[in-house]
């Protein structure tokens, strides 16, 4: 059932609608005039308010305004109800927002079935937003380690880079690479490595900046972005991710796991044309950490 806010300046209006909806177990609030009714639907949140047109003080097409203007009320449905059956009075409020439009004096089922249907749509719209969120979680995350997926961290490293280009900024990327993991698999089996890819991420952004971000490019291999940050700042963080991973233990039954991670850090340069350049050589630079004995930072040399 639901939450019913009356606003009509008629208190007998209020008193012979509140008896009727309550009697078919719905909640109710009730305000005399439209400011009162916006203080009401904001501390009682209704599922719905019935409004009246004609009213002194604010009228009733004011309050809808000032309801459809207002960031936390506006998705509430409200139903107008009044005698005037004019049609440019019923376009005027259904333009403003009304979800319905009851004539006065109406036959107290149809209004009722009138506010069950307002309700069931805005049930369905919540849970189409509410869906609408879950997805696009889903199609930005990995789901395995709730780092960015590849394609949402280029999206978000692309602007990253654009803007440091413009502004001058500067900006850096890390690529993390797990050291002989193909091992810990076969050593372990997948569910531990899982596990460790977990930890790995978790420890990442747990070391991160507000402003930095992490995604999982595949496998496991994982990348940071940092906008505002120079080449020591990065290599920093980039050292304090390989100390943490390093000193990691994961423990899994009767299973204890130490693993290492190799990095290649470099800075944004006037030659880049997109992010893409950074990471190819963060790439080459996790590369050259892996010849020289894995679990070391390797950062470009300054320009
Ligand atoms: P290196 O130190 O040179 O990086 O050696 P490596 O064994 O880590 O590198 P390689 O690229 O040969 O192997 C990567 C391994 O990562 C192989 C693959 O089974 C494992 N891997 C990739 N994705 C996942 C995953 O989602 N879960 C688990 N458990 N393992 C994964
Ligand atoms: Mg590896
Ligand atoms: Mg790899």
């Amino acid at each position: 059932m639901a939450r019913v806010l009356i606003v009509d300046d008629i208190e007998d209006n209020i008193r012979l609608l509140g008896y009727n909806l309550e009697d078919d177990g719905h909640d109710i609030e009730s305000a005399d005039n439209g400011h009162l009714g916006i203080e009401k639907a904001r501390s009682f949140a209704p599922d719905i308010i019935l409004l009246d047109l004609m009213m002194p003080i604010i009228s009733g097409i004011d309050t809808l305004k000032l309801l459809k203007a207002d960031e936390q009320l506006k998705d509430i449905p409200v139903i107008m109800i009044s005698a005037n059956d004019g049609d440019d009075s019923i376009v005027h409020a259904l333009d403003l927002g009304a979800q319905d439009y009851v004539t006065k004096p109406f036959i107290y089922p149809v209004l009722a079935a009138r506010l069950r249907s307002a309700v069931r749509l805005r049930d369905s719209q919540l849970a189409l937003a509410a869906a609408n969120s879950a997805l696009s979680l889903l199609a930005s995350q990995d789901p395995l380690t709730d780092t960015y997926n590849h394609r949402h961290f280029f999206n978000l490293a692309g602007g990253e880079f654009a803007k440091s280009r413009r502004y001058k900024r500067p900006l850096c990327a890390i690529m993390i690479d797990a050291d002989h993991f193909k091992a810990i698999n076969d050593n372990y089996g997948h569910a531990v490595g899982d596990q460790a890819l977990i930890a790995l991420a978790g420890t990442c952004q747990k070391l991160i900046r507000a402003s930095d971000f992490v995604g999982r490019l595949g496998g496991e291999e994982f990348a940071i972005c940092c906008p505002d940050t120079d080449l020591d700042g990065a290599h920093l963080l980039a050292e304090r991710v390989r100390q943490a991973i390093a000193d990691l233990t994961v423990e899994n039954e009767d299973v204890q796991l130490n693993f290492t991670v190799s990095l290649g850090v470099t800075e944004a340069r006037d030659e880049d044309k997109a992010f893409s350049s950074l990471l190819d050589r963060a790439d080459k630079l996790l590369y050259h950490a892996k010849q020289s004995g894995r679990n070391r930072v390797t950062s470009s040399s300054k320009k």
